[in-house]
């Protein structure tokens, strides 16, 4: 349920309202605008509609949400969700760009790959730990060895840490290198993981799940949200068609439709979207014209040699390339870059 504050509504009337609704049994969400204070009140919405809330002092409007999806959704909070990185946005006017290897192999590489990634301007590094791989005898990661070399490329270069978790076993080692946690696509229903995220206070990538619909998608966001963290950034990264062709199909669609229903950012993964290099600046630009907060793009120094993904990965000279052209697309959408 939705309860819309009257705009004088006083701190009191607020708060009343709030105690209220926590004595029935439900919780309770805030959201402040800029114009209204809306609080949203998630559980067994028909206890509330037994109970006069809109009589009381101060609300304006009750209504229902008619959404499965209740805290990440545009009719609980109208504005777009910001989510604040140490200063950098993603969500806002600026599109970010998150880059690097699929997964951390060694130093040199990470470094090497990094400081070039770091000279375009992008703020964020991306590079996994913890792999999920098809197969059991494919490179896994390195395991904090890699997370500590990222923390050396984040103090060469200044950028961001994003990197994966898979397993809510591992979760204290990656909270304390990671400045963004992705969720994989693999493990975008790991309920159990998405409510071990939910409770953290460091922001979340959740990847759109290999045959996910948009609306399992922001249930699973929902997961995170509900258990109070509520800073979430989308990913969609391709979905399994018929098309083999291409190692998924992008869609493209997806960012004008969750930007409708839901208030958080969302970013491309063209990379994994395509899984060939040479399609990856292509749809990096079409995603960004059609509305992309950001895109997550593999880029390795070597990608003949990778041990994970070399064949979707850009050479930084192709990512610079790439990310100035970006520049004149973001800036035709009347973004930043
Ligand atoms: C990744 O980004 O490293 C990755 C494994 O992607 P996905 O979960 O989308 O397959
Ligand atoms: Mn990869």
């Amino acid at each position: 349920m939705i309860i819309v504050l009257k705009k004088g509504a006083t701190k009191e009337e607020k708060e009343n309202i709030i105690n209220k609704i926590e004595s029935l049994g439900l919780s309770v969400h805030v959201s402040e605008g800029k114009e209204r204070t809306i609080i949203g009140a998630i559980g067994d919405e028909s206890i509330l509609r037994e109970r006069p809330i809109n009589s009381m002092p101060g609300v304006e409007s009750v209504m229902p949400i008619l959404k499965p999806f209740k805290l990440v959704s545009r009719e609980f909070q109208k504005e777009d969700s910001i989510i604040n990185i140490s200063g950098d946005e993603i969500g806002g006017n600026k599109i970010q760009i998150i880059a690097g290897p699929c997964s951390v192999e060694d130093k040199e590489s990470l470094l090497t790959t990094a400081k070039d990634v770091a000279k375009t301007g992008t703020a964020f590094l991306r590079g996994g730990a913890f792999k999920p791989r098809t197969s059991p005898y494919s490179f896994q990661g390195l395991g904090e060895e890699g997370l500590k070399y990222l923390k050396e490329a984040k103090e060469a270069t200044g950028m961001r840490i994003v990197t994966e978790l898979m397993d809510p076993r591992d979760l204290d080692v990656i909270y304390k290198y990671a400045d963004v946690i992705q969720i994989g696509a693999r493990n975008m229903q790991n309920f159990r993981l998405l409510k071990e995220v939910g409770g953290m206070d460091k922001p979340v990538l959740l990847k759109r799940g290999l045959s996910a619909t948009i609306k399992e998608f922001l249930m699973s966001a929902e997961y995170i949200a509900s258990e109070g963290n509520r800073q979430i950034i989308l990913c969609e990264r391709g979905i399994r068609t018929f098309e083999t062709e291409m190692r998924n199909t992008l869609d493209v669609s997806v960012i004008p439709a969750i930007k409708r229903l839901s208030h958080l950012p969302v970013v491309i993964d063209p990379s994994h979207a395509v899984g060939r290099w040479d399609l990856v600046s292509a749809v990096s630009k079409a995603a960004i014209a059609a509305g992309a907060d950001g895109l997550l793009i593999e880029v390795h120094c070597d990608p003949l040699n990778a041990l994970c993904d070399g064949s979707q990965s850009l050479k930084p000279n192709k990512f610079a390339k790439l990310y100035e052209e970006l520049k004149r697309i973001a800036k035709a959408v009347d973004r930043s870059l």
